[in-house]
């Protein structure tokens, strides 16, 4: 994160605000860690350090990762079930891990800022985790997780939520960015009993808290849903964690989160790969953001995302990667490009402002991040240009290789 003392002033080839056009030999004035002022330089440079042929960004928000899992990079193939990637994913085979979860959280903050990410909603559990985004060099909105299904459990629920709440207490009565904020993530409904959600919703109204679920992620989690059945029953009944009492609300994830009353308390909602019109409708009036992981996505094999219907809509879309457990970065910029080769739908704007100011939205950070404007924070990013005479600055990013390197 940026000094946040004295003043600089630089100048690029472009600098793409985000909230307005790319502006050609831009000049970016900062005070005190602050944008001061964004605009078309004149005269010559002065004082001014000049980067050259490249395009400056606002600093890039993944919406969605899970930071403990940075070490788990290639090893839980994706084997045609998501079930068996769960069981996967959770087999004591895998637990030779080079590091702790904390030294993976750790690994996967420098591995993002050096991808030009200025911010991340990460999904963890534990004093050390919450410790580490507190003192993390980026922004970080950290969910600690909640789970557990099946009222025969309900103790270890009850334990479980009260530790989380102690966790996100600790760590905000603890002296911390401005950037900092911690919330409660209950996992997904097929391993959350409905009674932890609306503990957590209550606890997150009350204390004005943000709070992020899975939803949608798969049809398998339809059917669940629908009536208690198919895969996710299968791997229930498997851990011992089936005991019956879990009464299918007859309907789509979406809706169940509506009914839950998730959906009013302006979630953070990662993937909904799985939404029907009804459901579009009932996000679009919510306040709810989507985070779409494009490459995770695919690595599962879903069926197209609605991810332009639903910014059609005028739902909040935004980009995750997701874990390193089923994808091969935490870039941010590698998402738009590989969503810049998909796509058939958005322009090179909307993708940027999904992955920018969508995001900050998302985070309840756009006071500080997500555009090139004044009085935001000066994390931006610079990106070499492939083509320096180009007249599509931001065509030239989302289709060339280049590494983003942080402000300087
Ligand atoms: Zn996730």
């Amino acid at each position: 994160m940026r000094s946040e003392k004295g003043s600089a002033v630089y100048r690029a080839r472009w600098i793409i605000p985000v909230a307005g056009p790319p502006i050609e030999n831009g000049r970016l004035e900062v005070v005190d860690g602050c944008i001061a002022s964004v605009q078309r330089a004149s005269g010559p440079g002065g004082d001014a350090l000049d980067l050259g042929d490249v395009a400056v960004l606002p600093g890039l928000v993944n919406a969605h990762t899970h930071l403990q899992l940075t070490f788990c990079r290639g090893r839980v193939p994706y084997r045609g079930s998501f079930t068996q990637w769960i069981r996967d994913l959770a087999s004591p085979a895998r637990q030779d891990l080079p590091g702790s979860p904390e030294t993976a959280i750790e690994a996967g903050l420098r591995e993002s800022l050096q991808a030009g990410v200025v911010a991340v909603a990460d999904i963890g559990h534990g004093r050390a985790a919450a410790e580490c985004w507190r003192r993390a060099p980026l922004a970080v909105i950290g969910f600690h997780e909640v789970l557990g299904i099946g009222p025969r459990a309900r103790q270890d629920h009850e334990r479980s939520f009260e530790a989380a709440a102690r966790v996100c207490e600790k760590a905000s009565s603890t002296p911390a960015p401005p950037t900092f904020g911690i919330g409660l993530s209950p996992h997904a409904p097929y391993s959350t009993d409905p009674a932890v959600y609306r503990q957590a919703i209550a606890f997150c109204r009350r204390t004005g808290r943000p709070i992020c679920t899975h939803l949608a992620e798969t049809s398998e989690e339809w059917q669940f849903l629908a009536d208690a059945t198919g895969p996710f029953r299968e791997l229930l009944e498997e851990w011992g964690l089936w005991d019956g009492s879990f009464e299918s609300p007859g309907c789509s994830p979406v809706s169940y989160a509506h009914r839950l009353g998730l959906l009013a308390c302006r979630p953070l909602l990662a993937h909904v790969n799985y939404a029907s019109d009804e459901d579009l409708d009932l996000l679009a009036g919510s306040g709810a953001s989507v985070a779409y992981c494009p490459r995770t996505h695919r690595f599962f094999e879903h069926q197209p995302h609605r991810y332009a219907e639903m910014l059609r809509r005028g739902i909040n879309v935004c980009i995750g990667t997701d874990s390193l457990a089923s994808n091969e970065t935490l870039s941010v910029l590698d998402e738009l490009r590989f969503l810049r080769r998909e796509d058939r739908h958005l322009s090179d704007e909307q993708l940027l402002t999904m992955a920018t100011l969508a995001g900050a939205k998302a985070l309840g950070l756009e006071d500080r991040i997500g555009s090139l404007s004044p009085g935001k924070r000066a994390d931006f990013v610079v990106v070499p240009l492939d083509n320096p005479a180009t007249r599509e600055p931001l065509a030239d990013v989302l289709t060339s290789t280049r590494v983003p390197s942080p402000a300087p």
